[in-house]
């Protein structure tokens, strides 16, 4: 009797410990074929860690060095400009209008052809032409400098104020190679542009792993957005700032 009430007890106590991340699911539809499954629970260690790296620095700074969490703080409007030679404005107008749905806090809208000012603008091009894009828009020393280091395949700017507010943001798009990578490339690239700006080669979780497709957006990234636009987290602050409240917000964010 004694031996069946300690398994039952240790039974209990697994049950009731915060899992770390578990409960594998399938890609969801509308992912490339052969994306990758995702876990859809994680703990709130799991969760910070991926926050902590990914909210803070970036793989490319020109200008004073950021303080600490950037993100918008004011209504997003974004727009589409069409190019290349894939029509994929549908397709990446229903990623934008995804991300609106699922992080209610960015506020954020699709813009009509005559809205007067833009936060965040995503260009749709064909491969061969991402060099002489990113040239056009920030000179030929930034993109010979961003391309040596980061080689990129797509890319997004950020333009933040000393206080951490994103004031605009560009992504280029590359759409005339496949599903894959016109996948991976949108769902990634708005990641960076609403402010989670960096890279963790590390993390198995998170899209922003340069060794990861993913083409979705995953349960993990969608838990650090929504921190990083609940009102609890403030643009500027530091990561100490920030680890105080994460646990709350991000417990807050979890699925029962
Ligand atoms: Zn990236």
């Amino acid at each position: 009797m004694k031996r069946l009430l300690l398994i039952l007890a240790l039974l209990c106590c697994s049950v009731s410990a915060a899992p770390a991340a578990s409960n594998k699911q399938l890609a969801p539809a509308g992912a490339f074929t052969g994306a990758p499954p995702e876990f859809t629970h994680f703990s709130v260690d799991e969760l910070q860690r991926g926050f902590l790296a990914l909210a803070f620095g970036s793989d490319l700074r020109i200008g004073a060095r950021p303080r600490g969490i950037r993100r918008f703080d004011h209504p997003i409007v974004a727009r589409i400009v069409h190019g290349g030679s894939v029509d994929r404005a549908a397709a990446m107008t229903r990623i934008v209008e995804e991300y609106a749905r699922k992080v209610p806090n960015l506020r954020l809208t699709v813009a009509g052809a005559d809205a007067p000012s833009i936060d965040m603008e995503i260009r749709l091009i064909d491969e061969k032409n991402f060099k002489s894009a990113l040239q056009a828009a920030f000179g030929a020393a930034v993109t010979k400098e961003f391309v040596a280091r980061t080689d990129p395949q797509c890319m997004t700017s950020v333009k933040s104020s000393s206080e951490g507010e994103i004031l605009r943001s560009i992504s280029f798009i590359i759409v005339d190679k496949g599903d894959r990578i016109f996948l991976d490339c949108a769902y990634h690239e708005l990641l960076h542009a609403f402010g989670l700006s960096n890279h963790d080669q590390r993390n198995s979780w998170t899209t922003l792993n340069q060794r990861r497709m993913v083409g979705y957006l995953s349960v993990y990234d969608l838990a650090l957005l929504t921190a990083l636009y609940d009102p609890r987290i403030k643009p500027g602050m530091t990561p100490v700032q920030a680890k105080a409240l994460l646990p709350a917000v991000l417990r807050d964010g979890l699925t029962p």
